[in-house]
């Protein structure tokens, strides 16, 4: 940054995908001044709930964003606990007692519907700072011309924007119309999601562990006779009232080659196939009394060659679609958000330049995303990678490890304030947008 004020310009953004990033966005963006409309090509309507982890990276987001964070109805997790997975025995414990204090904000489990509804209100409604976002739904982006800032969609509406963000999930649309074509290997583990009122669970008599608002249960660490594939994890969310069960298995233990959360919902067999039936009694009581049972298709992604073409970019999962076992998705997409909040605020000069400003969010997002993205790929095949089960894992499990695993301090130390402000100081005679994405 120079000393001198930077010049700024308001923008017109045109967000494709109104999902849980590009609400994000939109939110730090109308607050950076500029005119944001978000093009969505369903009813929100069809959401349907799982519970989403959102942890002191992204929720200092929404915080600074002044979000208001209780109309979500987030439970503050307290615990992430390891079961065994026969007998239900713990077998060890991640403390959050220190969370709060530590980071300066809890650490939230949210039910997803709540937490779009929580977003959409704040982009959308008068109070806050910025011109509130408008909603545009029943539109399907198909075409894109990224340098001219125009999009067209099926309905035949075009519109031209400054700045185009694809925020369009992990089919993304705008990712190809770019130019990036995924390397994508379907996952050897697929998930089914379910979730178990805790009414019901009060009727089972299982409150005393499975109903505590503050607690998530890991099960599936390494053992010799269990795959590695198989893995569960049970959080509560939605005020309390939600216990989402997210069960893991081998792909070749599933029928379904469908995914998303509009899917009709499975039976409680397909749940509880294979080694589910060794899964200890209280939790196959839980997924027998479940709703919402649905399939959810896993793949890995390798890295893209890169997310930026003139005046548009990708975030979220259109950018970095990762596997689940870091809880880290959304987080990166409100990270991403964050980013072009600042980038495209009046500290920089980006806005009279956008292709320049984009150029700076790939070269700060792309590294962290990406380290994200792959020490998820790893906790698929040991749990003990997970965030927070680094810091618990045996000698010998740590040393079995691939080196660079993440930690929670590595997650919620980061300032991304200052590293945007070091690098632009630098950027003024950085490296040309070629040499840029050769080093990503
Ligand atoms: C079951 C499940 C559990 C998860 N759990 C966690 C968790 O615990 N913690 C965490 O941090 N992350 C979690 N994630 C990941 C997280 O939900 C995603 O990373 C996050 O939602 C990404 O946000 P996004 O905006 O990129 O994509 P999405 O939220 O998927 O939004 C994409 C939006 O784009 C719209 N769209 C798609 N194509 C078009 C088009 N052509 N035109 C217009 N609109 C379009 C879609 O309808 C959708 O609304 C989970 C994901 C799933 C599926």
């Amino acid at each position: 940054m120079s000393s001198a004020t930077p010049s700024f310009k308001q923008l017109k953004v045109a967000i494709v995908g109104g999902g849980l990033g590009g609400l994000a966005a939109a939110i730090a963006l109308r607050r950076a001044g500029h005119l944001v409309s978000i093009y969505e090509r369903r009813d929100f309507k069809l959401e349907v709930g799982a519970s989403i982890s959102c942890a002191a990276n992204g929720g200092q987001w929404l915080r600074e964003w002044g979000v208001d964070i209780p109309s979500g109805r987030p439970t503050n997790l307290m615990k992430l606990v390891m079961r065994d997975w026969k007998t239900g025995k713990i077998l060890n414990q991640y403390s959050l007692d220190e969370y709060e204090a530590t980071w300066g904000i809890p650490y939230y489990m949210f039910h997803r519907v709540d937490m779009h509804d929580m977003l959409l209100k704040t982009a959308t409604q008068a109070e806050g700072e910025g011109t509130p976002c408008s909603v545009v739904v029943d539109h399907i982006a198909t075409g894109l011309d990224a340098e001219a800032g125009t999009v067209t969609f099926a309905n035949g509406v075009t519109v031209h924007a400054d700045l185009v963000i694809g925020a369009d999930g992990i089919r993304s649309s705008i990712r190809s119309l770019i130019g990036v074509t995924p390397d994508t290997k379907s996952a050897n583990q697929t998930c089914y999601r379910c979730n178990v009122k805790v009414t019901d669970i009060e009727k089972l008599g299982l409150v005393g562990w499975a109903a505590d608002p503050a607690i998530q249960f890991w099960g599936g660490f390494p053992t010799d006779d269990l795959s590695r594939y198989y893995k569960i994890v049970m959080s509560p969310c939605a005020g309390g009232e939600i216990v989402s069960f997210y069960c893991f298995m081998p792909t070749e233990m599933t029928n379904h080659t469908k995914e998303g959360f509009t899917f009709a919902e499975v039976p409680v067999s397909d749940l509880l196939a294979g080694d589910y039936s060794s899964l200890d009694p209280d939790c196959v009581g839980l997924i027998k009394n479940s709703i919402d049972r649905m399939p959810w298709r896993l793949y890995v992604h390798q890295p893209y060659p890169y997310w930026v073409k003139g005046v548009t970019a990708v975030l979220g999962d259109a950018a970095h679609p990762m596997m689940p076992h870091q809880s880290q998705g959304a987080c990166a997409a409100i990270e991403d958000a964050a980013a072009l909040g600042i980038i495209f605020s009046k500290d920089f000069g980006y806005t009279t330049d956008v292709k320049k400003g984009l150029e700076m969010y790939q070269h700060i997002r792309k590294p962290r995303a990406t380290r994200v993205q792959s020490a998820s790929a790893r906790a698929t095949e040991n749990l003990n990678e997970r965030i927070g089960f680094t810091s618990l894992s045996a000698p010998e499990a740590r040393l079995k490890a691939a080196a660079g695993e993440l930690t929670v301090n590595e997650m919620n130390n980061y300032d991304m304030r200052a590293h945007i402000t070091t690098e632009a100081a630098m950027f003024q005679t950085a490296p040309t947008p070629v040499d840029l994405q050769a080093q990503l």
